[in-house]
């Protein structure tokens, strides 16, 4: 599984549709301050389902919107699309029987995000489920943003715990675990309605 192509419109600094070939081996984007180099990390981080608009350097998500400039008008949206190469068919299940997997993720002004898999309209949590179980995603550590290294030097054991866990490739299960343990606590909350009720029935 890895990232071959990834496709801009509208988004930050990339208002034209921005088409980038992403070749095997190693990448490396060069360009003078401010011309969107960050950017780019941004929209990889945010096409795998990052939800934190601070992460985004931005005050709420529509912020990834073009907002103008002096002589081009703001955008109503922008859009991410990614292309995953799974030749080597190591998708996690849902999406291991297809050569290429295009995740692509769009916001509407006063709308919100919308995401697509392959075409088909899928949940924010699928694409980050997807992510979480290939050990990569909007949280990754590989995805290594300026100031970061330092970050992690200075970072609590608890935190640096969490890039072991992610090499180790159990994110995905630690999602799974919390979204199972808000479940119970819910059907524990209705059992206790469904006491209540049954005590004021008898
Ligand atoms: P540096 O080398 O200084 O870190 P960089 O190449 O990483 O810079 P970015 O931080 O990716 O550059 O891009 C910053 C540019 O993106 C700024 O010019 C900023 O105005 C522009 N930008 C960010 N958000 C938007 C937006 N929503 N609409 C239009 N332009 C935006």
């Amino acid at each position: 599984m890895r990232f071959s192509r990834l496709r801009l419109t509208g988004f930050k600094s990339f208002v034209d549709p921005t088409d980038l070939v992403i070749s095997e081996g190693l990448t490396g984007v060069v360009g003078p301050n401010g011309c969107g180099k960050s950017n780019l990390l941004e929209a990889l981080r945010w096409v795998m389902g990052e939800t934190r608009a601070k992460a985004m350097r931005g005050a709420g998500m529509e912020d990834v919107i073009f907002a103008g400039a002096a002589t081009r008008p703001a955008r109503n949206f922008a859009e991410v699309a990614l292309t995953i190469d799974n030749a080597d068919r190591l998708a996690p299940a849902g999406f291991n029987d297809v050569d290429q997997i295009e995740i692509v993720r769009r916001i509407t002004r006063d709308v919100g995000s919308a995401y697509k898999a392959n075409s088909k309209e899928v949940r924010a949590r699928d694409i980050q489920m997807l992510f979480a179980d290939a050990s990569t995603g909007a949280h990754s550590p590989a995805l290594v943003r300026q100031g970061q290294i330092a970050e992690l030097i200075n970072a609590k054991p608890k935190s640096r715990r969490r890039i072991l866990e992610e090499a180790a490739g159990i994110s995905g299960l630690y999602q799974r675990r919390h979204e199972a343990e808000l479940r119970l606590n819910s059907t524990e909350a209705n059992l206790l309605r469904v006491d209540d009720v049954v005590e004021q029935l008898a």
